[in-house]
């Protein structure tokens, strides 16, 4: 199996290649065709497999294709339950949309909100937030999602045991309704289940 294989256009790959990503793993196999398709996915999957390539880079390909990407507003939006989560899908992003024209911006709480909110008002095609950050940002109007195309609940287990819920109904509420969703969990109880409910309909579902 090869990342072209999937439908990944050949810079990227070649891209992949110089990182020595030699081949897909497991969830990427399955998920990038899936995200590239437009559809929405619920994939059950743990940390170290790979997964945070297996929606970064499709969501790459589909957002530099779309000639919409030529103005720098949100058309990916990614929660993420810690800090910790969003720096490191952040710096993802960043290496792997090198050379892609594309920029990405990591929000989370514990630090100064004035200059996350300086750099949202100079824009950014990808933000990676924990929810509770995002939603002071939005309370505060510093940031607008009628771009926006995908959204991924990422951890979505860990967002719930951290009680998230309430924060993540209210941010997907006021998301436009015609857009992608990807849940990724480690586990599938069944919070996330009525989570995966409300926030897709009939998504393909991927079991690593
Ligand atoms: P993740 O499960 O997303 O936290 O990824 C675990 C680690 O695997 C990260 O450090 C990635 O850089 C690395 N990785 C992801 N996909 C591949 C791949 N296809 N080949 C080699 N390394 C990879």
């Amino acid at each position: 199996m090869s990342f072209s294989s999937l439908g990944l256009e050949s810079d990227l790959c070649q891209h992949l290649t110089s990182l020595d990503y030699q081949q897909p793993t497991e969830i990427q196999s399955q998920a990038i065709p899936v995200v590239l398709a437009g559809k929405d996915l619920l994939a059950c999957a743990q940390t170290g497999t790979g997964k945070t390539a297996s929606f970064v880079l499709p969501l790459l390909q589909l957002i530099s294709q779309a000639p919409e990407h030529r103005a720098k507003r949100v058309r990916a939006l990614i929660l993420v339950p810690t800090r910790e989560l969003a720096q490191q899908v952040q710096q993802k992003i960043d290496l792997y949309s090198q050379g892609m024209n594309l920029t990405s911006l990591a929000m989370y709480g514990g630090v100064d909100i004035a200059p996350q909110k300086q750099q949202l008002i100079e824009g950014t095609h990808i933000l990676v937030a924990t929810p509770g950050r995002l939603l002071d940002m939005m309370h505060q109007r510093a940031v607008h999602f009628d771009q926006l195309t995908h959204l991924v609940l990422d951890e979505a287990d860990r967002m719930l045991d951290m009680g998230f819920i309430e924060a993540i109904n209210k941010i997907m509420a006021r998301l436009p309704e015609q857009k992608q969703t990807l849940l990724f969990s480690a586990t599938l109880p069944d919070g996330v289940r009525f989570l995966a409910k409300t926030a897709m309909q009939s998504p393909q579902e991927i079991n690593i």
